[in-house]
């Protein structure tokens, strides 16, 4: 079974690239050149000089012992939560602001939805001195303020999608737009595994410096480079994608994909994919989506905004339908409250999208000697106004 994008960009019977033709020749040209670009030396160098100088790479890889003892097992974390800005979506946008130079680009757009990938893609664009447009929902816009501030700090001009719901969807439907009009000098950053072919695996091989530093840090710690598991969350799917990519192929190498289940599976109120999703086709690609009878997609829920997604990137699709991946569903009070452990045990305070990876040690046992890498996407810094009001902090 192969795991990874075919030549056709399909996973199995997901992905491709679902487009309107006015933006074909776009998607084409990337398509054409991203393998050829990231082999450049010239272009490693500088993506592994930037990782290294500016994000702060290698992460670390950290054995939680305190929760390991609670949970009986050996537990490690991958610390993403100490790059630069907080999270793994900067590995994601360097890749693609150097791409993007590479290409003889000089503006940037993007979509972001609670604002996390707009201040990614406006952090590389002030690095690299291009100009920067992020689309975001009014409604987005209005919940969050810190964001919106952080984006324009850096020098983005952030434009209000006004249409529809005024949230994700139309703002990516404004980036869309943009793009078509643009299609010479602009360079479209997508944030997560998603998108038309070949961004999903364009996504996912800037994030496979995840696990390719997990391999050699584990071989320091305990002789092997292959743990039983490795687990991340999933909203689109990138850092999963990222702990996942060098494992795909190791049989030993467990693989669970945790989703935000918010206030239940069956509660209509939740962003369980594997599970509510059917086939269908989203920003340009054929994956599992939540939607209606008859296709309209549905609004998702979760209390962590980066995992409040109607569909999953097409390789987890693949990962879920072929059973290479074990799916979990964790509800918003099962995550707060390993948010709050891991602070208490550990001195972490995790994104709340990570508490998500981390509440399955409630769900599922494991063994002594097992090794569980749980990737922790992010800090928790901007989450803390949700810790405030849930735990009346
Ligand atoms: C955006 C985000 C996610 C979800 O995005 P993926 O593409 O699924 O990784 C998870 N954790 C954090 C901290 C995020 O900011």
């Amino acid at each position: 079974m192969n795991y990874n994008v075919n030549e056709k960009g399909y996973y199995g019977e997901f992905g491709g690239a679902y487009i309107p033709e006015m933006l074909y020749p776009n998607v084409e040209e990337l398509r054409q050149n991203y393998l050829k670009v990231m082999a450049e030396p010239d272009f490693q160098k500088e993506f592994q000089q930037l990782l290294k100088d500016y994000v702060g790479r290698p992460s670390p890889l950290y054995l939680a012992k305190r929760l390991s003892e609670k949970y009986n097992t050996k537990i490690y974390l991958k610390r993403e939560d100490l790059n630069h800005t907080g999270a793994h979506k900067i590995n994601n946008t360097i890749g693609q602001i150097l791409m993007a130079k590479r290409l003889g680009k000089s503006r940037i757009i993007a979509e972001t939805g609670a604002g996390q990938h707009g201040v990614a893609t406006a952090t590389v664009c002030a690095l690299m001195g291009l100009e920067c447009i992020v689309y975001m929902g009014e409604i987005d816009i209005a919940r969050q303020a810190p964001n919106v501030a952080r984006m324009k700090m850096l020098g983005a001009t952030v434009i209000p999608a006004l249409s529809g719901s005024r949230t994700l969807k139309d703002a990516t439907n404004e980036a869309i737009r943009d793009w078509i009009n643009n299609p010479v000098n602009t360079h479209y950053i997508i944030g997560s595994a998603i998108g038309p072919h070949p961004y999903p695996d364009m996504v996912t091989r800037f994030q496979s410096i995840i696990s390719e530093e997990i391999k050699w840090q584990l071989k320091e710690h305990e002789g092997r480079e292959n743990p039983d598991y490795v687990v991340a969350c999933i909203g689109g799917g990138s850092n999963a994608a990222g702990t996942y990519y060098h494992f795909l192929h190791e049989e030993s190498v467990k693989i669970i994909a945790v989703e935000a289940a918010g206030l239940g599976v069956d509660s209509g109120e939740s962003a369980a994919t594997s599970i509510l999703g059917k086939e269908g086709i989203i920003h340009g690609c054929k994956t599992l989506l939540m939607q209606t009878k008859d296709g309209q997609i549905t609004e998702p829920y979760s209390i962590s905004a980066g995992l409040d997604y109607p569909g999953v990137g097409p390789m987890h699709a693949h990962l879920c339908k072929t059973g290479r991946a074990e799916f979990m569903s964790i509800t918003d009070d099962e995550a707060m409250k390993s948010g709050l452990e891991l602070s208490k045990l550990e001195g972490i305070i995790p994104a709340i999208e990570s508490s998500h990876a981390l509440a399955i040690f409630d769900k599922k046992k494991f063994k002594e000697d097992d090794i569980v890498v749980v990737n922790l996407s992010g800090r928790g810094d901007k989450d803390l106004d949700t810790y405030i009001n849930y735990f009346k902090l």
